[in-house]
């Protein structure tokens, strides 16, 4: 796998598991967070309803104490107790209302005191002024620990029950207490630990235990709270909605991570990477005289030289290439690589040619005439010395085809029709056509030499080039048998192993070279007259 590859699969990974795990991890969190808040805003209303409960209390109680106090009764007098009485059993809160003098306990609704019992000390004091002592013991009806309210002369002892007297689930516990965190009264007994550190610093919020939530209201604090276990059936229901929806978000980020990713893996993708960043090369295959063994030129063949510097055969692109119009870019690119490699060489000796290779698409638009005649002429280079190769699948618009062909050779190129006898090249088909050279396909060398049904075609297709007033070029040609029998055949020029494979540039500037000392230079007839000769 090469590093471009590598890259998109392992940024694909990342994005494709970060894609899948935030919005889950999200969902899973946001679920999380609502049930808490639900848990605590259901918290905070029955904290609210306490203290309501609880400042209703306090007032039944001022009530009680203003309506003794007014009544101004002979204190402790039959009248005074009764009076008492009446007003504690029609007040629910107040169990009991005692009459002090001189710091004493004098009478209660129930009667005169037997005993000295005195004035307890005021724990805090109301914002309406009632002073309450908490959890004091009733010594008059010796029943369970009281708050006691006092005012004036006057206290009201009522049940601690009274100021939190709501209705709660069975795990969960409420405190209560003043503004300056003394504790008036606790139902369904809540953490003892966690109420003194809330009078403290009220808020709501959550321990590794329990849930909370603190409400103040008129001078009072009430803590409602219960255990962290009863968020889980909330949670249930909320991830029950959100997590699905996290899964949602998270398939289709992953989706279109795969998508994205598998369309720049795609082949075009690379392709049209390797087009922009120009990493297309071309080796150059000698093609010599079959009777000198002179290297007259070579045929551009183009690779495509990946970044990791492994070569990719032409077969394995240029058909996408094709398909996709991107091998108009990539002829341009062959024509400029031609340019830069053998320009010198070229100039040089002017009876070397370069062929290169048209796609139909070339062929139809003619676009490539306009490249060359774009740069060549700087360049020095001369139009004869560049070969243009077509195949019949260039020419399936024929009449562009004509058109292209024509104009090339008038601009001085020669034409060649590429893969001949592989197609259903009629002689009267080929008549038509503006060409200089039929390039014999690999496949007719072949069976030279060997007895098959198509050896006998490849002596009739070199005739039809005779025939037809066209330079043959014969293709593949691997051993000296091939070159033997088409030399014998009158073949004018030859092209394969047996000679040279493709080479680099430089490589083939020395095969050039070389060939030139032994064999002597081609005279610039040959190459002059192949651009020359009139259409068939
Ligand atoms: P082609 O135009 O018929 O090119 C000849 C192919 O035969 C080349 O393959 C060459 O390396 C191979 N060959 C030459 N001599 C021998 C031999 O003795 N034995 C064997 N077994 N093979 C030999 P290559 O370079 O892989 O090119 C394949 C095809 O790709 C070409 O076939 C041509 O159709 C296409 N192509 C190559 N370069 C270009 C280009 O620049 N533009 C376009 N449009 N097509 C190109
Ligand atoms: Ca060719
Ligand atoms: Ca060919």
């Amino acid at each position: 796998m090469d590093a471009r590859r590598f890259r998109i699969i392992a940024a694909a990974i990342l994005l494709g598991l970060l894609g899948a795990i935030i919005p889950i991890a999200a969902m899973a969190y946001m679920s999380w967070s609502i049930a808490v808040g639900k848990e605590q805003d259901a918290l905070n209303l029955l904290a609210n309803q306490a203290i309501e409960r609880a400042a209703n209390t306090f007032k039944d109680a001022g009530r009680a104490l203003d309506e003794i106090k007014a009544a101004a009764l002979t204190p402790c007098s039959d009248a005074h107790i009764r009076r008492m009485r009446m007003i504690a059993i029609n007040t629910s809160s107040v169990e009991e209302i005692g009459y002090f003098a001189d710091g004493f306990l004098k009478c209660t609704s129930w009667g005169m005191t037997e005993g000295a019992i005195p004035r307890t000390s005021v724990d805090y004091t109301t914002r309406d002024g009632l002073g309450a002592s908490m959890r004091i013991e009733p010594r008059v009806s010796r029943g369970k620990p009281m708050t006691a309210i006092y005012a004036g002369d006057y206290n009201v002892l009522v049940s601690p029950s009274r100021f939190v007297d709501i209705l709660l689930e069975k795990d969960v516990s409420l405190a209560l207490a003043n503004e300056r965190g003394a504790l008036i009264s606790v139902l369904n007994a809540p953490d003892a630990g966690l109420v003194k550190g809330l009078l403290g610093e009220p808020k709501k919020g959550m321990t590794d235990q329990a849930i909370y939530a603190v409400a103040h209201h008129d001078g009072l604090m009430a803590i409602a709270m219960e255990p962290r276990t009863r968020l889980a059936d909330r949670l249930h229901d909320e991830r029950l909605f959100l997590l699905p929806v996290g899964a949602f978000i998270a398939a289709f980020i992953v989706g279109t991570v795969a998508w994205f990713s598998r369309k720049r893996l795609s082949p075009l993708a690379e392709l049209e990477i390797a087009v922009r960043k120009r990493e297309f090369i071309v080796h150059y295959q000698p093609i010599v005289e079959l009777k000198s063994g002179i290297c007259i030129g070579a045929e551009a063949l183009v690779r495509w030289k990946r970044p990791d510097g492994s070569l990719v055969r032409p077969d394995l692109f240029i058909p996408l290439a094709e398909e996709s119009g991107l091998i108009l870019p990539i002829t341009d690119q062959v024509v400029d690589a031609v340019i830069a490699d053998l320009r010198s060489v070229l100039v040089g000796d002017r009876t070397l040619h370069i062929a290169i290779n048209l796609a139909a698409a070339d062929i139809t638009s003619g676009r490539i005439l306009d490249v060359l005649t774009e740069k060549l002429p700087p360049t020095g280079i001369r139009a004869a010395q560049i070969w243009l190769e077509a195949t019949e699948r260039g020419f399936i618009d024929v009449e562009a085809a004509k058109t292209t062909l024509a104009k090339a050779r008038a601009l001085g190129h020669s034409v060649a029709i590429d893969d001949f006898g592989t197609g259903y090249s009629s002689l009267q088909y080929l008549q038509g056509l503006p060409l200089d050279a039929l390039k014999i396909d690999k496949s007719f060398i072949d069976t030279v030499g060997r007895n098959t049904a198509t050896s006998s075609v490849t002596s009739y297709i070199i005739d039809m080039a005779r025939t037809l007033g066209l330079f043959s070029v014969a293709e593949g040609i691997e051993t000296e048998e091939q070159a033997t029998y088409l030399r014998a055949h009158g073949v004018d020029f030859g092209q394969g192993w047996l000679f040279s494979k493709p080479l680099p540039a430089p490589d083939f500037i020395a095969y050039h070279r070389n060939t030139k000392q032994k064999y002597g230079a081609a005279p610039e007839v040959i190459q002059v007259g192949i651009a020359g000769l009139p259409a068939a």
